[in-house]
């Protein structure tokens, strides 16, 4: 875990692959075509002009913490599964107290999927 976290340096592309695997959406209408806007990061839909980053309509675009460490904080969770504590959030990417354990929080809860922005299949 400790050797993988570092590794994730490119989250956001992790993110789109989690979030978006089966193709690029619009989040608003569900469209297909998708153009990336340079500069800027982000998309834009071609059927309703949306603009949208990979991190609209989740938990992490309300938050400042960056998705890097959103990222670090699920896979430190997938990996303990879920029994990680706030402490050892804090201690890997060094957030404060209370940001880990609200981001454990959201991230151990049954809505984390509709959080993350991503379907998210329950191990049995
Ligand atoms: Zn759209």
């Amino acid at each position: 875990m400790r050797e993988f976290a570092p590794g994730l340096r490119d989250s956001l592309g992790v993110m789109t692959f989690v979030r978006w695997h089966d193709g690029l959406r619009c989040p608003r209408c569900a469209h297909k075509h998708i153009s990336r806007l340079r500069n800027q990061g982000k998309y834009e839909c071609a059927a309703c002009k949306y603009q949208f980053s990979i991190t609209s309509g989740t938990v992490m675009h309300k938050t400042r913490v960056p998705v890097h460490v959103w990222t670090m904080a699920l896979a430190l969770l997938i990996e303990t599964r879920g029994e990680a504590s706030a402490k050892s959030i804090q201690r890997l990417t060094w957030v404060s107290y209370p940001t880990a354990w609200r981001m454990k929080k959201l991230l151990n809860s049954p809505s984390r999927g509709q959080a993350l922005g991503v379907p998210w299949k329950e191990e049995q």
